[in-house]
């Protein structure tokens, strides 16, 4: 396999010029040399402009991407997420396992020709139109990983646990009998995936109680319990008003509160959105190592609220960032999102980092955002190092607010300058897939996603 020669790339030292990245044949990065001069009959292949690790998506939902852009007319005056959930519900019941395949094929080609090289797919849709579970009880969660390894995504997988309709124990609603998993039905998907992953190199398979309205917390506790330590753990927390108020109604607690009061909430665990937090539940997620899972684009889109990041920052907070419910692909988007919701909610500026931290804007983000996704999906990316996954991304200097920009003013133009996507070619393992900002597969993908969504809307 040749050696790449970057430009520029981003290491763990910073911006290094004339960069040669040697990776093994299983997609690895064996060695990193900056102002690294080519020997005469040596292979290196020459990379067409800077080079930074491509970004997990911690958090998606991939069936949802089905409906983005079909839930924005006002059908009530008090519109809300519980009214988008109803929509969304309605799509959830028309998605067969062929059609999720096409939908997820279509979405990861999306996905990585925005930069995400990682996604973290919190999988629901477990049993069949009719609630009754699938023969193998991985039917859906399967496609997810087929559609990876045909796209060449990294994937970490969560089925989800799902129990009841609310704080109340309230049982399933109809609209919910495909999420239905208890612990039993949960155990029996992991080991399914497990089957169905086994020739997977860049899968990693976690698990996902869905919230604690669905999951009773002394269940999250015990599912834990019974996992190995590390076991990747991702958790949909305080994500609107009224599900914090439910859950003191219910339990005389707030939702984080009570979660970090009663599971072992540790540094594999990634908590999904925890927009509507108190300072000391803050502090406690930050001193658990826990990652907060920010959706900037879904949160702004559902009305969810803003999550206090600076605070969360200043006490020593990591956190990643994921596309969630589909409707617009672009980690570059989600980061400026995250930076202006904190700068409308302040009235300041240059916002996403400690109370006493300077510095590149963009650059504090996609780092920060590189190592809490990583963490939080369980993949040994986010870093050019020996040791390290090649995921990659080489940007495409055009596209830039500024062309000629150099270290982090780069990543500052990417985030905060560009209308169009900044991405050239993306790496995963050691593969490009995506190159000249196409993937080999996006046309026939394009088509299956097409006919998937024809059948839906019938
Ligand atoms: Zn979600």
């Amino acid at each position: 396999m040749p050696s790449l020669l970057a430009p520029s790339a981003m290491l763990p030292s910073g911006w290094a010029r004339d960069v040669r990245i040697d990776i093994s044949p299983d997609g690895t990065i064996t060695g990193v040399t900056p102002n690294a001069s080519t020997r005469g009959g040596e292979r290196v292949e020459r990379v067409g402009g800077p080079v930074v690790p491509g970004i997990p998506n911690l958090h998606s939902h991939a069936f949802q991407r089905a409906m983005a852009g079909l839930a924005e007319k006002r059908r009530d005056p008090a519109d809300s997420f519980w009214t988008w959930r109803e929509a969304m519900y309605r799509v959830a019941h028309a998605v067969t396992p062929d059609a999720l395949g096409a939908i997820a094929r279509f979405l990861f080609i999306e996905m990585l020709k925005a930069g995400y090289t990682t996604a973290g797919e919190f999988h629901y849709l477990h049993n069949d139109l009719d609630g009754v579970p699938y023969a193998d009880p991985a039917e859906m969660s399967a496609r997810l990983i087929y559609a990876a390894a045909e796209t060449g995504m990294a994937l970490t997988v969560m089925p989800v646990l799902y129990m009841r309709a609310g704080f109340d124990d309230a049982p399933l609603e109809p609209a919910q009998r495909r999420f239905m998993a208890d612990e039993d039905r949960l155990l029996a998907i992991l080991e399914s995936l497990r089957w169905h992953g086994r020739n997977s190199a860049t899968l990693q398979v976690g698990i996902a109680p869905h919230s604690l309205r669905a999951v009773p917390v002394e269940v999250v506790r015990q599912v834990a319990a019974a996992l190995p330590e590390d076991t990747t753990i991702h958790i949909h927390v305080a994500e609107q008003i009224r599900e914090v108020e439910d859950c003191i109604v219910a339990t005389g607690a707030r939702p984080v509160e009570l979660l970090m009061a009663e599971a072992p909430v540790g540094p594999s665990w990634c908590l999904i959105h925890a927009t509507h937090v108190g300072a000391d539940e803050l502090a406690d997620i930050a001193a658990s190592g826990a990652v907060a899972g920010l959706c900037p684009i879904t949160e702004a889109n559902l009305g969810d609220g803003v999550f206090p990041l600076g605070e969360f920052l200043t006490v020593g907070g990591r956190f990643g960032v994921g596309s969630d419910s589909n409707i617009a692909l672009n980690p570059w988007e989600e980061l400026r999102l995250l930076e202006y919701g904190q700068r409308l909610v302040h009235g300041r500026r240059c916002l996403s980092m400690p109370e006493d931290g300077t510095g590149s804007v963009g650059g504090a983000l996609w780092r920060a955002a590189l190592a809490g996704g990583a963490a939080a999906l369980h993949q040994p990316v986010g870093v050019i190092a020996p040791g390290f996954r090649a995921d990659l991304l080489v940007l495409d200097r055009d596209r830039l607010a500024q062309p000629e920009a150099e270290e982090d003013d780069i990543l500052d133009s990417a985030v905060f300058g560009g209308a169009a996507l900044p991405v050239r070619d993306v790496m995963v393992a050691g593969i490009w897939r995506v190159s000249g900002g196409r993937h080999a597969l996006e046309e026939p993908a394009r088509a299956a996603f097409l006919a998937a969504l024809r059948q839906i809307a019938e």
